[in-house]
């Protein structure tokens, strides 16, 4: 989530809310099919049809969104969203399949120490990128 709001922040101003709110829900549309999710918890039935870490961590689904949609800016900054996802997905140790390659695994345990480290690293950079971005803007 907190990589979306970074791809929203570099991509749009910090009024425009629809263009960071998108790039957002990109961030966090992967894990609907997880019933504990942010955004699974609103749609349970999602987890009864879709694996977690199936079709919607994808770079197939990403590709195919990608093509349909790129055309506009709105969808570029929801895919770049679903990608960070994607590749913080591809930094833990459950890690991801990306077609032709097979599973890809990191170091970080879900819950762990470092993903906590990891957050606020995050958390750091998403604030000094809205910090330097104010000025540029205003
Ligand atoms: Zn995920």
């Amino acid at each position: 989530m907190l990589a979306g709001a970074l791809v929203g922040v570099l991509f749009f101003p910090l009024t425009h809310f629809f263009g960071i709110f998108l790039a957002v829900f990109g961030s966090v549309f992967p894990d609907m099919d997880h019933p504990k999710s942010f955004l699974g918890r609103y749609v349970p039935f999602f987890s009864a049809f879709f694996s977690h870490r199936g079709i919607f961590h994808s770079f197939w689904f990403l590709l195919v969104i990608g093509l349909l949609f790129s055309s506009s800016l709105y969808a570029l900054v929801f895919i770049l969203g679903m990608f960070t996802h994607l590749l913080l997905d591809g930094m833990t140790y459950q890690g991801i399949c990306i077609p032709f390659i097979g599973r890809i695994r990191g170091f970080l345990r879900t819950g762990s120490f470092w993903e906590e480290l990891f957050f606020i690293f995050l958390l750091v950079l998403l604030l000094f990128a809205s910090i330097i971005l104010i000025p540029i803007i205003f």
